[in-house]
C-alpha cells in the first residue's frame, strides 16, 4: 500500500519527535548561496580518492585481485549501502514505510556493517541534521564555518569526514525515544561491534571457501571489508558534503541540500537529497522518473513480497505546490 501524503498528511505523518520535522526550522532565516570554489573544493576532496582507488584496482587486475574479490566488494557495498538508506535512513530514521520484525532486523544489521555507528547514534545524529539543517547546531553542515577561503575547505572538510571525530551533545537519546521503546531496534544496536565483525569476516569466509587459500581469504577481508567499508563511507560522508553544496534545487527546503546525479546513483538513491530535506517522510527520494533511485525500487520489491507496508509518498500536487519559484 502506498499511501499518498497531501498537505496535511506531510505534517501528520511524522511519527518521529516533533524536534525531527525538517524544513520548518523556526525563522528560516535566508541564508546565501556557498561559492563555486567552496562547491568545487569538495568535489576533489571527494572524486579524487576514488578515482585513486579504481586506478589501484586497474593496477592490481591479475596479480592481487579477482572477480571473487570484486563480486564481494560490489556485493557489500550494495547490501551495506541499502543496510544505510533503506534501513538507518529510511527505516530508522524518518518510518517511511512499515515492516516485520525480521526484515527490521536484517535492515539493522546490514547498515550496522556499513561501520557508521549504531542505530540509535546513526539516527540521533540524522534527526539532528534536519532539526538544524545548515544551521550552527547541524552536526555537519559545510555552510556554517564562513565566507574566507580557509573558512570554506575548513567546512568541507567538517562536513565529509571532521564532524565524525567531534564529539555529539549530551541527551542525544532525546532524538530516540521510539527506537528505545522498541526491543528488536535496541538488540541490533547493543550488538554494533558483532555486527562490524561479521561484515568483515563474512567476505573473508566466502572468498575462503571459493579460493581455497588464506590468501585469498585475506584479500576478500580486504576488498569486500576494508575498501567496501571505505566506499560506503565516502558516499555517504558526501552526502553531508556535497549534497549541500553541489548540485541542483528544484524544492525551497530552507537550507543548502541539492539533488546530485552522481550521488543518487552511486548512494543507492540518497543524492536526490534537496528532494529528501523536502519531503523528509518519503519512502521515495528520486520524485522524477529519470531520478534512479534504488532505495525506492527495493521498498517496493519488499512489498511485492508482502514485506513492507505503509509505503510514504508525497501526493503529485503537493510535490508540485514545493517547487521552487512557486
Ligand atoms: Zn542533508
Ligand atoms: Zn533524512
Amino acid at each position: 500500500m502506498i499511501l499518498q501524503t497531501d498537505s496535511v498528511g506531510e505534517q501528520t505523518a511524522h511519527s518521529q519527535p516533533a524536534s525531527c520535522i525538517e524544513g520548518t526550522h523556526p525563522g528560516g532565516e535566508p541564508m546565501e548561496r556557498p561559492s563555486l570554489l567552496a562547491r568545487t573544493a569538495s568535489l576533489v576532496v571527494v572524486v579524487v580518492p576514488l578515482i585513486g582507488l579504481v586506478t589501484a584496482v586497474a593496477l592490481l587486475w591479475g596479480t592481487g585481485f579477482s572477480w571473487v574479490h570484486l563480486g564481494l566488494l560490489v556485493g557489500g557495498y550494495v547490501l551495506t549501502a541499502l543496510g544505510i538508506t533503506v534501513g538507518y535512513h529510511r527505516f530508522f530514521t524518518h518510518k517511511s514505510f512499515e515492516t516485520n520484525a525480521v526484515v527490521k532486523a536484517v535492515l539493522g544489521v546490514l547498515g550496522s556493517m556499513a561501520v557508521e555507528g549504531s542505530i540509535m547514534h546513526w539516527v540521533a545524529t540524522h534527526r539532528r541534521h534536519h532539526q538544524h539543517s545548515d544551521r550552527d547546531s547541524d552536526p555537519h553542515s559545510p555552510n556554517t564555518h564562513g565566507g574566507g577561503l580557509w573558512e570554506m575547505i575548513k567546512g568541507v572538510y567538517h562536513a565529509h569526514i571532521g564532524w565524525f571525530f567531534t564529539p555529539a551533545p549530551v541527551n542525544m537519546e532525546r532524538y530516540v525515544p521510539d527506537l528505545a521503546a522498541d526491543g528488536v531496534t535496541r538488540w541490533v544496536s547493543r550488538l554494533f561491534p558483532l555486527w562490524v565483525a561479521l561484515g568483515l569476516l563474512i567476505p573473508g569466509g566466502i572468498a575462503l571457501a571459493i579460493t581455497g587459500s588464506w590468501i585469498g581469504a585475506g584479500l576478500g577481508v580486504l576488498w569486500g571489508g576494508v575498501v567496501r567499508v571505505f566506499l560506503v563511507h565516502h558516499v555517504t560522508w558526501s552526502i553531508n558534503s556535497v549534497c549541500h553544496l553541489w548540485g541542483t534545487r528544484p524544492f525551497d527546503s530552507r537550507d543548502h541540500s541539492r539533488n546530485n546525479v552522481i550521488f543518487g546513483i552511486l548512494g543507492l538513491g540518497e543524492g536526490w537529497h534537496n528532494n529528501h530535506h523536502a519531503f523528509p517522510t518519503s519512502a521515495r527520494h528520486g520524485l522524477s522518473w529519470w531520478q534512479i533511485d534504488i532505495g525506492y525500487m527495493v521498498i517496493r520489491t519488499l512489498e511485492f513480497f508482502g514485506l513492507a507496508r505503509a509505503i510514504r509518498v508525497p501526493a503529485p500536487d503537493r510535490i508540485a505546490g514545493r517547487r521552487a519559484g512557486r
